[in-house]
């Protein structure tokens, strides 16, 4: 209680002292010169020296003593480095990575204890993963690990040409993302002008007790500054957002939500003729694909990426200039991330990605840990702002790698995408986010493919399940006999349902049923 009293004191006092675009500069700056040594500085105090760290049996294993990574690392370089060190066992599988799964390696097998790698220096406040994959997990972060994460947002802001516009949160209430997005955007100078919530209350999830959110906004008050207190907008029908935009943003504002969530806003405010400004939606959370893009810039509005979760905190940010839905610049001063090799994963993906973390002020010390997605890196001349500060990798087409297996098929991430952003709106009509696919067991155990499709969306559930077994029998021409038992074990079943928000309010293309509540 007393700790979480002085983070309150410690963070109200940095909130009024917020970042100038300068100090941006100079951070991201100073931390890319210096990532190398950042690195292997934090490789020398959290694992050399510290005989509890959960890694240093993976790298005493493979043979790594300090001296020896440091030669390999400032041989070869930080990148290359890790893929060497992957290569000799040293990485994480997602599974792995939350103890969920026990690490063997050839000589080793140990379950690996996550919050052994949390670092932030007290005080701090505790984070919950929504655990979309997997059980919750807690991250701790401080005032430093909370300066790190919104030393982007002056430089952000500058590349949007947004500094002039208010920022309207759209996050569920309380959330991870919420609070910390409202606490980001404030200590880089750029106070929400509000904050509204998808849903009325998350109680089962709470990331911090609305009591303790309360607490710091009057605090905040006392020191003169006015923080927004989430108000509803519910997701089914956020109309109340839309009306509170165009009354109160003439000029536009900047919109940080998921995609799912902005384009009900977009259809809200379409269905009760509300004239929208001009926004920019900066999405994360969920994959946003070509079709979901073009919703919005048919609309006349502006997206934005970016890349992160809980336990990596940022990854990567938007170009300023690229026609790719998420073409992105990696935080290399914050992060290192690399693909794992081929054949390695035990997915069978060839792009998963490992995220090490390289920053002095990093909250979790992550050493070639899955995110549970793949993408692509590749270096790129694009001549936007984050070039000139040196951020010169990119990172797009960021996808998780969790399949569906159904009737003994297994089907790839990439292609239920494509169901659900293409195919399913072209021939059934609305938009990505009013189709949602779960897989399920019945009452027999088997496993059915759910397709919820929004009752709003006036079609007929016979047609939908014809347009699923057109869309596998296409797809999967090579497999027909498989495709035929599709369609015959009625394993398709359509409903017409909203789709459902995970806790942390985004609604996931693919939501692994099994892992929630029965549905009786
Ligand atoms: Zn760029």
């Amino acid at each position: 209680m007393l700790s979480e009293a002085r983070f309150g004191f410690s963070l109200v006092s940095a909130l009024t002292d917020p970042l100038t675009i300068e100090d941006s500069r100079q951070m991201i700056k100073r931390c890319l010169a210096e990532r190398t040594d950042n690195f292997l500085s934090l490789c020398n105090s959290l694992i050399f020296a510290n005989n509890s760290s959960p890694y240093k049996p993976l790298l005493l294993r493979a043979g790594y003593s300090s001296d020896r990574l440091e030669r390999l690392v400032r041989s070869e370089g930080l990148e290359s480095a890790l893929s060497s060190l992957a290569a000799d066992g040293v990485y994480l599988e997602i599974k792995e990575f939350k103890g969920q799964k026990p690490v063997k390696r050839p000589g080793l097998e140990m379950t690996f204890d996550a919050s052994a790698t949390d670092i932030a220096s007290a005080p701090s406040i505790p984070l919950k993963s929504s655990g979309s994959s997997g059980p919750r997990m807690v991250t701790r972060i401080g005032i430093a690990g909370l300066r790190m994460l919104s030393s982007y947002m002056p430089v952000m802001m500058e590349g949007l040409g947004a500094r002039h516009l208010p920022v309207v949160l759209y996050y569920p209430m309380p959330s991870v993302a919420g609070v910390l997005h409202l606490i980001i955007f404030t200590l880089s100078g750029f106070i929400p002008a509000a904050w509204f919530s998808q849903c009325p209350s998350l109680t089962a999830h709470r990331a911090l007790p609305l009591l303790q959110l309360s607490a710091l906004l009057a605090a905040a008050s006392l020191r003169g500054l006015q923080l927004p207190f989430p108000r509803i907008a519910e997701i089914r029908h956020p109309a109340e957002l839309a009306r509170w935009i165009s009354k109160n943003c003439p000029e536009g504002a900047v919109v940080p939500t998921f995609p799912g969530s902005a384009l009900h806003l977009l259809q809200s405010a379409l269905s009760e003729s509300i004239k929208l400004p001009r926004l920019i939606f900066i999405l994360g959370g969920e994959p946003l694909t070509e079709r979901k893009r073009r919703f919005f810039m048919d609309a006349g509005h502006d997206v934005y990426p970016w890349y992160s979760s809980v336990e990596t905190g940022r990854v990567a940010l938007g170009c300023f200039r690229s026609s790719l839905p998420d073409d992105m610049h990696i935080l290399k001063d914050r992060v290192a991330c690399i693909k794992q090799l081929q054949g390695t994963h035990s997915s069978g993906s060839s792009n998963a990605l490992l995220i090490t973390s390289v920053h002095p002020d990093s909250y979790k010390f992550l050493l070639n840990v899955e995110t549970g997605d793949e993408a692509v890196i590749g270096e790129r001349r694009c001549g936007c702002l984050w070039e000139e500060y040196g951020l010169t990798t990119h990172i797009s087409t960021v996808r998780s790698y969790e399949k569906l297996t159904l009737e003994g098929m297994t089907f790839m991430t990439g292609d239920i995408f494509n169901l659900v952003e293409e195919t399913l709106p072209a021939r059934c009509g609305g938009t990505p986010a009013d189709y949602q696919l779960a897989e399920e067991e019945d009452t027999a155990g088997l496993t059915r493919l759910i397709v919820s499709v929004n009752p709003r969306i006036s079609v007929h559930e016979e047609e939908v399940r014809a347009a699923v077994h057109d869309y596998f029998r296409e797809a999967y021409i090579k497999r027909a006999p498989m495709t035929d038992i599709l369609t015959r074990s009625s394993a398709v079943v359509v409903r017409q349902e909203f789709p459902d928000l995970t806790c942390s309010g985004k609604i996931l293309t693919l939501r692994h049923a099994k892992k929630e509540k029965n549905r009786g």
